[in-house]
């Protein structure tokens, strides 16, 4: 039973959005015995044993109290030392936050006021949208179909006096489309020449198949980077994040974490010193034959744009209409995405390949199968 009354003090600004597109999709999703299950946002693969290990190491040796808000001085300190002889930014600092999520969120209420427009690339990740309108943000979408590459000519015209910053994601969920550098320059150039705030999402930096991450910090010393553990370590339910950027400006999110988050879970701060020292390009390289492996049985059927990066894939759906073919595809007891939770259109779907080898070959029988029985 729902109370009326309780109803009644949820706050406005929570009605600004909401998130039954994908628990629709998730309920159904619980009804199936054995599916083959094409959905998740998040590595296959456990948490590396050392990891593991030395998290526990931490619980038993007690290092489970609060942390400094900005993070243990190790870690903090071992990433700063890393993000300084990368970019040489004198004023690039370093803090450790509650998972991506967590910066991310920190960093939009620090900067947004109500009624400022936010620029952000259509598709998005389903949060940006929503974490916008939370702090009174008027969310700007550029759309990048077919390709879903940038071109900063379209942002420029969509820059307005009330413009306040630039949300960038690269590798992209949920395309894993990863920015050439002549894109990112001409993004971080043009938020430079603008004055703009620009945010550089880069949790998938852990996850390029064909070269090196392009980021605008290169190019834009003003540049916030967000990055985490969650997905290069197989650790999204650590909730470990970090975030750089101009001091000033961390310095206001440490103030919201004080008041919010407190700081990041001790123990696994800890662990991801273990994790800094973890070599996982044998996981990547395993990822990389699982996007050539879906690419390679989905091409022939599926128009796609092949992915950098990440392990999601973008494809149309065959006859345009996302959700009529993920209800199809419900049916075959195969789980993906409508592209309407993470797009204002609804003619594509979301695959994850962070999947076993079998449940991926499954899942590129069945939808060769229904592409075919669509023609
Ligand atoms: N950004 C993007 C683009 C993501 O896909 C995700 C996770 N799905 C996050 C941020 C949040 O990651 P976390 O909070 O686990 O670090």
């Amino acid at each position: 039973m729902t109370s009326d009354l309780s109803k009644s003090w949820i706050a406005d600004r929570t009605k600004s959005f909401d998130s039954s597109g994908i628990r629709k999709v998730f309920d159904l999703a619980a009804k199936i015995k054995n599916p083959i299950n094409l959905s998740i946002g998040q590595p296959d693969f456990d948490v590396p044993e050392n990891i593991k290990r030395s998290c526990i190491d931490a619980i038993e040796a007690g290092k489970n109290g609060y942390a400094p808000t900005q993070g243990i001085p190790a870690l903090r300190e071992r990433l700063q030392n890393e993000v300084d002889n990368r970019f040489g930014h004198d004023d690039r600092q370093v803090i450790i936050t509650s998972g991506t999520s967590g910066g991310l969120m920190l960093g939009l209420l620090s900067m947004i006021n109500p009624g400022d427009e936010v620029i952000l690339f259509d598709p998005y990740f389903v949060m940006y949208p929503a974490l916008i309108q939370l702090c009174g943000g008027v969310p700007i979408f550029i759309d990048t179909y077919p390709d879903f590459r940038i071109d900063p000519n379209h942002v420029a015209k969509a820059i307005t006096p009330k413009t306040k910053l630039i949300l960038f994601n690269s590798p992209s969920n949920p395309t894993g489309v990863t920015a050439s550098v002549d894109e990112v320059r001409g993004l971080a150039e043009l938020a430079n020449h603008h004055g703009v705030a620009l945010i550089s999402d880069e949790i998938y930096s852990g996850f390029l198949f064909d070269g090196e991450l392009a980021t605008p910090a290169n190019y834009n010393p003003e540049t916030i980077v967000i990055d985490g553990f969650s997905k290069s370590y197989g650790m999204t339910g650590w909730r470990l994040g970090y975030m750089h950027g101009p001091s000033a400006l961390m310095q206001t999110i440490l103030k919201l974490q004080q008041y919010s988050f407190v700081c990041a879970p001790t123990p696994v701060q800890w662990s991801a010193l273990a994790a800094l020292d973890t070599d996982m390009s044998g996981y990547v390289a395993d990822y990389r034959s699982k996007r050539d492996r879906i690419v390679a049985g989905l091409q022939d059927d599926f128009e796609l744009v092949v992915p950098g990066g990440a392990f999601y894939l973008f494809p149309k759906a065959p006859g345009g209409d996302a959700s009529a073919f993920v209800n199809k595809a419900l049916e075959r007891d195969l789980l993906i995405l409508p592209g309407s939770i993470f797009s204002r259109r609804n003619s594509h779907f979301r695959i994850s390949f962070a999947a076993s080898d079998e449940t991926l070959d499954r899942g590129i029988e069945a939808l060769k199968s229904l592409a075919q029985a669509a023609v």
